[in-house]
């Protein structure tokens, strides 16, 4: 059953950076600490925080992330506190190294799903982009996971350095027993958005290229009874248009306090809320808010600001598809 994930203001997705520190250095990563925060946040704060706004909706969701998350001492205080406030779902995402002896540390009762990030189907294509190492760190990271029963997502971010391999991801899925498979699309920001990364290759794929692997890779991964997702990216014709800033509540939370509701934003001070002395409050305007109420052609508008090499023209000027939000899934569950 394919779906379109709509967007809803029922459910919160907290997406909470507790530090920026990686062991890694991927080619792609979107972490800019000079806008992000150099801090390892301490337990104490990460807890105030998580209360902040575990209240939010009734069903919050929280997703641990970094840098990379396990390489915070305190990651297993923090999920059983964020458990002990009611977050709805709990998901760690990891480059796989699982510091700290993390998996030994929480259950599979603390946490609802370990996401791993893995770029190539090969140890040559992801090592190419995120270190040498790091395909069969990762891959080891996943046995470990399911072989403790924790239920195991596996995210891939498409770029033109990785698109070839991923018609190989569904039957590796199916062998390493991962239950969703996340089909991201390369953001130009952070690392992506220096001059030197499309020169070396690190490019978004082509809307050509996007609609004619993507959509088929999901399907056969769907067949082998994994949950895949996947951005829309191009809205067909006649789709309708919806920023997530408006009609959804993802919040992007950093350690220096800056709270996003647009990951493209990310790259700039433009966040739309900021944690002051312990409250959530709105950050002073012109921020991404106002970027939000903008209704263009072309779709999104930071799209077209940051990334408007994905997007072309008719003759008469108007442009020949609209680019989603890049929060709008796609879904089948087997
Ligand atoms: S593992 Fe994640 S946080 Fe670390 S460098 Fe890679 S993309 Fe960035
Ligand atoms: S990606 Fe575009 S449409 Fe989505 S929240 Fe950001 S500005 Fe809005």
């Amino acid at each position: 059953m394919r779906k379109t994930v709509s967007f809803t203001k029922d459910a919160t997705n907290l997406f909470f950076h507790i530090l920026t520190a990686c062991n890694l250095s991927c080619r792609h990563c979107y972490i800019n600490p000079d806008q992000h925060g150099h801090t390892t946040l301490p337990i104490e704060t990460i807890e105030e925080w998580l209360a902040l706004f575990a209240s939010r909706s009734e069903k919050a969701n929280i997703i641990f992330l970094g840098g990379e998350p396990t390489l915070h001492p305190d990651l297993a205080r923090a999920i059983k506190k964020a458990r002990a406030l009611g977050y709805a779902s709990i998901t760690i995402d990891t480059n796989g190294y699982l510091f700290h002896d993390i998996l030994d540390r929480v259950t599979p009762q603390d946490v609802d799903a370990l996401s791993f990030s893995l770029d190539g189907a090969t140890a040559e294509t992801n090592d190419a982009l995120r270190g040498e190492g790091s395909w069969e760190t990762c891959i080891a990271g996943i046995q470990k996971g399911v072989a403790k029963g924790f239920s195991t997502s596996l995210i891939y971010t498409v770029s033109g350095a990785n698109l070839h391999e991923l018609d190989q991801m569904p039957a590796l899925l199916e062998r390493l027993g991962v239950q969703h498979f996340f089909i991201q699309v390369l953001g130009i920001r952070g690392n992506s958005a220096k001059e030197e990364a499309a020169a070396d290759g690190l490019m978004r794929v082509t809307r050509d290229h996007w609609v004619e692997v993507v959509p088929r890779v999901a399907e056969d991964v769907a067949k082998r009874g994994i949950k895949v997702t996947w951005p829309k990216v191009f809205l067909d014709e006649g789709e309708p248009f919806e920023c997530a800033g408006h009609v959804a509540d993802n919040l992007f939370l950093f350690p220096n306090g800056r709270v996003y509701r647009c990951p493209l934003c990310e790259d700039f001070p433009v966040h739309a809320m900021t944690i002051r002395d312990g409250a959530l409050v709105a950050a002073p305007r012109i921020n991404e808010t106002d970027l939000f109420e903008l209704s263009i052609a072309e779709g999104c508008v930071m799209n077209r600001i940051i990334q408007p090499g994905n997007i072309t023209y008719k003759e008469d000027g108007t442009p020949t598809w609209r680019v989603a939000c890049c929060l709008l899934k796609e879904e089948i569950t087997p």
